[in-house]
C-alpha cells in the first residue's frame, strides 16, 4: 500500500493518492476542510478516463461538501474519496478492505459513506477495516426523500421570492431524472398540487412516476425547452452550460443534482437571463442534514427542523444577493465562507 500527499495548489487541507498494486486499487481522498468538524463525504467508484479527472472530481466534490454542511448549519467538514475502476471487474471485498485501510491512516479526519457506484454493503466491508464510515446497512436510511423534501423547500422559497407566494399549487415543474430523488420529488410536488413534466433516459422509471403522479412526459433531449415555472435537475451534473442555458424557458432552477453548473460563469449567465438559480448545495442538503442523526447524534425532530430550514437559508441567500447586487450562487458561497471563517473559494 502506497500513500502520497498531492500538492494541488488549492485550499484543500490534505489530498492523498492511494495505490495498492495487489488489489488494483487506485484512489484519491480529498479533505477540503475540517474547520467546522470532521470531513464527511462519500466514496465515488467510477471508471475515470485519467487520474486528473478523478482528482478534479475529488477536489470539487469535497469542497462542495464543506460548503453544503456550512450552509446547512452542520458542524461537519467536507471530504470526498474517489476510486478509479470498473465495478464489473473487481473483487469488491478486497478493494473496499484496502479502501478502509487507507481511510484509517487519516485517523478520523475523514469519514466516508456511500456515493455514486458504492452501496451500504460496500461500506460494511470498509467498516471491517476502519470505524470512520457512515451509511451502514443497519444504521442508515435512504437519504433521497429527505433530499427531495429539501428541494421542495428551496423551490417554495424561490417561488416566494419571485412571485410573492410560496404556494406550489398550479406551478409547472419539470423534473429531469426519475431516480431516487426525482421520484420522491415528483410525488411530493404532486401532493402539493404542482403540474408535472418528467423525463428520464430509463422509460421504466418515467412510467412509474407517471402512474404515481399523472405527470406529463418529455424526451430527455427536449427537457431544456419545456416552458415552466421551475426546472429541477435531478440526474446529472454539468447540465447548466453554454448549450442548455439559452434553451431554458423557466423562471427558477432548483434541483438535487450535484454540480449543476458546468462552470461558475454559467450561474452568472442564468442570472443575466432572469433565471433564479438555487445552487445545488443549498437545495440538496436535506439528505446530509438527515445524516446528522447518524453522524452527530441529532434526533429526528432536530433533523426535520434542519431540513425545513432550507427555506430560510434560501431566502437569506437571495436577500444577500439582492443587497450586494450579486448572483445567488455567489451569495451562497459567501454565506458558506462566512461560516468557514472567510476562506476564499477555489478558482472563483
Ligand atoms: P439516481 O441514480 O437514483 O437517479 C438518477 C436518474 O437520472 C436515473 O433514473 C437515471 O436514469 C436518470 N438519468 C441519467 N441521465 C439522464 C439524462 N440525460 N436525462 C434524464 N435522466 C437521466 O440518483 P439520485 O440518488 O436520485 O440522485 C440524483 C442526483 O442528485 C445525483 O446528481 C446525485 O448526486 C444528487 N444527490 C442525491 C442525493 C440523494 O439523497 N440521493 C443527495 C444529494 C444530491
Amino acid at each position: 500500500m502506497r500513500l502520497r500527499d498531492l500538492d494541488t495548489g488549492t485550499e484543500h487541507e490534505r489530498v492523498v493518492e492511494c495505490i495498492d498494486e495487489t488489489s488494483e486499487y487506485h484512489g484519491i481522498i480529498a479533505i477540503h476542510s475540517t474547520v467546522l468538524g470532521v470531513a464527511v463525504g462519500g466514496t465515488r467508484f467510477w471508471p475515470y478516463r485519467v487520474t486528473e479527472d478523478a482528482l478534479a472530481d475529488a477536489l470539487r466534490l469535497s469542497r462542495g461538501m464543506s460548503y453544503k454542511s456550512a450552509l446547512a448549519g452542520l458542524n461537519l467538514g467536507g471530504g470526498k474519496a474517489v476510486i478509479i475502476g470498473n465495478d464489473r471487474t473487481v473483487d469488491r471485498d478486497r478493494l473496499f478492505r484496502v479502501h478502509g485501510r487507507f481511510i484509517n491512516t487519516l485517523e478520523g479526519r475523514y469519514v466516508t459513506g456511500e456515493d455514486v457506484g458504492t452501496s451500504p454493503a460496500d461500506m460494511e466491508i470498509v467498516r471491517s477495516e476502519t470505524p470512520y464510515v457512515a451509511g451502514l446497512l443497519d444504521r442508515s436510511v435512504d437519504p433521497s426523500p429527505f433530499t427531495a423534501h429539501g428541494v421542495v423547500r428551496a423551490m417554495e422559497a424561490a417561488t416566494a421570492y419571485t412571485c410573492g407566494s410560496n404556494c406550489l399549487a398550479g406551478r409547472r415543474v419539470v423534473v429531469q431524472g426519475c431516480g431516487h430523488v426525482g421520484r420522491y420529488l415528483a410525488k411530493e410536488l404532486h401532493r402539493a398540487g404542482a403540474e408535472l413534466v418528467v423525463t428520464d433516459v430509463d422509460p421504466g422509471r418515467v412510467a412509474q412516476v407517471v402512474t404515481e403522479t399523472g405527470a406529463q412526459t418529455v424526451a430527455p433531449e427536449k427537457v431544456y425547452e419545456v416552458e415552466a415555472d421551475i426546472f429541477a435537475p435531478c440526474a446529472l451534473g454539468g447540465v447548466l452550460n453554454d448549450e442548455t442555458i439559452p434553451r431554458l424557458r423557466v423562471a427558477i432552477v432548483a434541483g438535487a443534482a450535484n454540480n449543476q453548473l458546468r462552470e461558475g460563469r454559467h450561474g452568472d449567465e442564468l442570472e443575466e437571463r432572469g433565471i433564479l438559480y438555487v445552487p445545488d448545495y443549498v437545495a440538496n442538503s436535506g439528505g446530509v442534514i438527515n445524516g446528522a442523526r447518524e453522524l452527530l447524534g441529532w434526533d429526528v425532530d432536530r433533523a426535520a427542523r434542519g431540513i425545513e430550514g432550507i427555506y430560510d437559508t434560501t431566502l437569506a441567500m437571495l436577500a444577500m444577493a439582492r443587497a450586494q447586487g450579486i448572483a445567488a450562487w455567489r451569495a451562497a458561497d459567501r454565506l458558506a465562507e462566512q461560516r468557514l471563517g472567510g476562506r476564499p473559494p477555489a478558482g472563483a
